[in-house]
């Protein structure tokens, strides 16, 4: 690796400079601007409120460490826009039942069919596993799920009933269906960066989120929060029609617009309230996580979350570029591997330096390794021995395959 000393235009110290990687000076942080759309006006004055609440959380979860939530204040209002979503879909339905079977005049039987259909598109969708891509059952994996049945049973959460692998940079543990089936989503690339510990981390932190009363995470919150989230993507106007009179496109986008913005104030709405609770939450969830696979190890796994996304994103650029179809596991790991200390650290100090903002599910992840490198060294409640670990990677062999592939032909299709 070549090094090339040049002095920092800002401070004056030795820069030092990894070929390959961008230059930036450790002294004085020269370098490390991170581009950030300017908001103004309300918008600027709601992520005043949001970093200032973020920050405050840290504070007060740094002193004291974060307890399951009680049924206080915050919790209870998060419930608030939560169940007002609800009722109001319930009431559209009420409406529309009362109108056709009480009074059948045409225009209230427009009204009535008006309701249906936005009580339609509010109802909570709970998903169906069969109807999942890539779900692996027991039988499928049973390497992994002996280890996620350990978690379970170490965290006093119902056991998983399926896992679904992707290509994302993440991982994330939730319910499907109307009888409430555990699902693990499991990033296949997130998974590979971790170290074992590690990955005893994160999946300490997922499952945590069935054992710590988040609402977020819950029937009542949850539901509405997908059902807006779903709603405005709906509603967002999309790009101009040419096959549509120009005026009549013009109304069309400005309504969708106005609906639009409108779903996305009770979604802001929503997130403001339940921040304190969900990201209280998550504080809870990350000192789970420390408990069963050691403080260490929760730091190092939110440190790999902020730092090997890019190697990842690099990692599969170049393995597309080079034409190469195999080996991009193996190329991954390595690249990790080789990355100096000096991005590392330049790459976790930018991610501190975005602005801290609510409307994001989780706490910034520089103050999530804060509060986790402030608890006490302990040894890990779990020991994920290395053999384990590589019975895991072989009961996954035709899902990193399949991964491989797929994140290879996606970044071929984005090339054009
Ligand atoms: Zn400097
Ligand atoms: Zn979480």
């Amino acid at each position: 690796m070549t090094q090339t000393i040049t002095p920092c235009p800002s401070c004056g110290a030795p820069l030092a400079s990894v070929a390959g990687y961008p230059v930036w000076c450790s002294g004085c942080d020269w370098g490390l601007d991170v581009a950030e759309p300017r908001r103004r006006g309300l918008r600027e004055r709601f992520d005043r409120w949001s970093s200032r609440k973020v920050e405050a959380l840290y504070e007060e979860v740094a002193r004291s460490p974060a307890e399951r939530p009680g049924w206080d204040a915050a919790r209870l209002a998060s419930y608030g826009p939560a169940l007002c979503v609800h009722l109001f879909t319930v009431a559209l339905i009420a409406f529309a039942i009362w109108v056709l079977a009480a009074m059948r005049t045409p225009v209230l039987i427009f009204f009535a069919v008006l309701a249906l259909l936005v009580a339609w598109a509010l109802l909570p969708r709970f998903g169906s596993l069969r109807k999942m891509p890539d779900v692996r059952r027991r039988p499928d994996a049973s390497a992994l799920f002996a280890l996620l049945d350990r978690v379970a049973a170490e965290l006093g959460v119902r056991p998983v009933d399926a896992v679904v692998v992707s290509g994302d940079f993440n991982a994330a543990y939730g319910t499907v269906g109307l009888r409430r089936h555990r699902v693990l989503l499991l990033g296949l690339p997130l998974w590979e960066s971790l170290t074992a510990q590690q990955k005893v981390a994160l999946l300490g932190h997922e499952f945590a989120h069935g054992a710590n009363g988040d609402s977020r995470h819950g029937v009542v919150v949850g539901t509405s929060l997908s059902t807006l989230v779903r709603l405005r993507a709906l509603l967002r106007p999309g790009p101009p029609d040419d096959r549509l009179n120009y005026l009549i496109d013009l109304c069309l986008r400005a309504m969708q617009g106005v609906a639009s913005s409108l779903v996305g104030s009770v979604l802001v709405l929503q997130h403001m309230v339940t921040l304190r609770a969900g990201q209280r939450a998550e504080y809870l969830a990350d000192r789970l996580a420390a408990r069963l696979a050691s403080p260490e190890a929760a730091a190092g796994m939110l440190e790999t979350l902020v730092i090997a996304e890019d190697t990842h994103l690099t990692a599969i650029q170049r393995h597309m570029l080079t034409g190469r179809k195999t080996g991009y596991w193996d190329d991954l790991r390595d690249a990790l591997a080789r990355l100096p200390a000096s991005e590392r650290e330049r790459r976790l100090r930018a991610a501190a330096r975005r602005r801290l903002r609510v409307d994001q599910s989780h706490p910034p992840t520089h103050l999530r390794i804060a509060v986790v490198r402030g608890l006490p060294a302990a040894a890990p409640a779990l020991l994920l021995e290395p053999d384990e670990e590589q019975q895991i990677r072989a009961a996954l062999t035709a899902d990193y395959a399949l991964i491989a592939r797929r994140l290879h032909d996606d970044a071929r299709e984005r090339l054009g």
